[in-house]
């Protein structure tokens, strides 16, 4: 059986198309190319908008945007994945126009245009992501923070804004703008991964911590499902909701803050009866934040077999408990550790998109073969895989 295999691009290949590309679509040449990659999460899922911690790292899959800067306050924004664009002033964009894809790159220039003075900058925008779209792997941050960076460098005005500040831009671009729920792990770690090494993030005050990969003869396997579940967006806010309604009900400012020891404590349990699912959504909010720091532990005295099992905990939490997962995800999962894998578990916010595995280097392609299989005997859409090899934050190109 083939199998499809996502490589990152060719940078150099992809900036000679995209400026060529630029002058068809806009008539003049591009002030600059930038980039900024995907990200898969090693653990630590749903923890983000709980204030809690995760383990992401960046992928060698970005996305590109070449910009050049306009004098007439229009911004013009064109993709290499989409047939339609979005022309107009930079003064109209607001939450909900445009919309769709647009709205993620009009949300950053909108955001952005309020710190450098409203009407003050025009820009014109051709984007080509290389992460596979709605994947789990955050093309959607790919996206934004490509703009933002390519934005910060442009306009004078915006020369002094620090990393964490451009993060905020997009993550309120996408929440107010595109209208799309997130928690700030995509857009941190876009902007502020270090190359070769896993971010650990407190999502309490977004403090990055970088992680050395410490397992030389592993590496971990990204499975694209390629199912894309419509309920998911429903279900991501109702789990907020049920943290949140649960944060409240024990008068804590998050679940970040309830020690894993004081589950079985009584006034906890009272406090959480009333909430449907209370109980199993918050067990695993506070055991998957124990978990990321255990991970953390296990990577130091490069303990394979024990990160491996903490992910397969991971996963185990997030089907059984905060129950986010899908068939396929399962389906993933299961047949990588029957293949050998020391863990795998989902990644991203559920219900389709992506799983990790932790795979020994010379036993990837017989892994993926594995998966590829189970895929096949479940009648379910091949799968697509990735290396994924922790890389570096958005920046410049050209
Ligand atoms: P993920 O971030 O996991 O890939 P999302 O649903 O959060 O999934 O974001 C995917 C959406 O982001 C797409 O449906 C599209 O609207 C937008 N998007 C991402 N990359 C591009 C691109 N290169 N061109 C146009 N739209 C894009
Ligand atoms: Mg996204």
């Amino acid at each position: 059986m083939a199998l499809t295999w996502l490589p990152p691009a060719d940078t150099g290949a992809v900036v000679k198309d995209l400026t060529r590309g630029f002058f068809v679509d806009f008539g003049h040449i591009p002030d600059g190319v930038w980039a900024a990659p995907g990200r898969v999460n090693l653990i630590g899922e749903h923890t983000d908008y709980n204030q809690g911690y995760c383990l992401p790292f960046a992928l060698p899959h970005r996305t590109y945007a070449a910009a050049a800067t306009r004098d007439d306050g229009i911004l013009r924004i064109a993709s290499v994945q989409k047939s339609s664009g979005w022309e107009g002033k930079v003064t109209d964009v607001r939450p909900g126009r445009p919309d769709g894809w647009t709205a993620y790159v009009a949300g950053v220039v909108g955001v952005l245009a309020e710190h450098a003075g409203a009407g003050a900058m025009g820009v014109d925008l051709l984007v080509d992501g290389h992460v596979p779209l709605g994947a789990g792997l955050s093309s959607s941050a790919a996206l934004s923070c490509s703009v933002a960076v390519a934005l910060r460098d442009l306009v004078p005005a915006l020369a002094d804004l620090t990393d964490e500040e451009l993060a905020s831009a997009c993550i309120r671009a996408e929440n107010e703008f595109a209208g799309a729920a997130t928690g700030g792990m995509d857009q941190t770690v876009s902007l502020r991964a270090v190359d070769e090494h896993l971010t650990l993030l407190d999502c309490h005050d977004f403090s990055v911590t970088p992680v050395a990969w410490t397992l030389p003869e592993h590496e971990v396997l990204v499975i694209d499902t390629r199912v894309h579940h419509s309920l998911a967006d429903g279900q991501y806010a109702a789990r907020r909701q049920t943290c949140e309604l649960a944060s409240s009900a024990l008068r804590l400012a998050s679940l970040r803050e309830l020690d894993p020891a004081r589950l079985d404590d009584e006034d906890v349990r009272t406090a959480l009866a009333g909430i449907t699912d209370g109980l199993p959504r918050v067990r695993h909010v506070v055991s998957e934040n124990q978990r990321v720091l255990d991970l953390v532990a296990a990577l130091s005295e490069q303990d394979a077999r024990r990160v491996g099992s903490l992910m397969t905990a991971s996963h185990r939490s997030l089907r059984d408990d905060y129950e986010v997962s899908c068939h396929e995800l399962d389906v993933a999962v299961e047949a990588a550790l029957e293949a050998g894998a020391p863990g795998a578990r989902m990644t991203g916010g559920g219900f389709g998109g992506s799983a990790v595995a932790l795979v020994r280097r010379d036993a990837v392609e017989r892994v993926a073969a594995e998966i590829a299989r189970a895929f096949d005997q479940e009648r379910l859409q091949a799968p697509a895989f990735l290396a994924a090899v922790p890389s570096g934050p958005a920046g410049r190109l050209r």
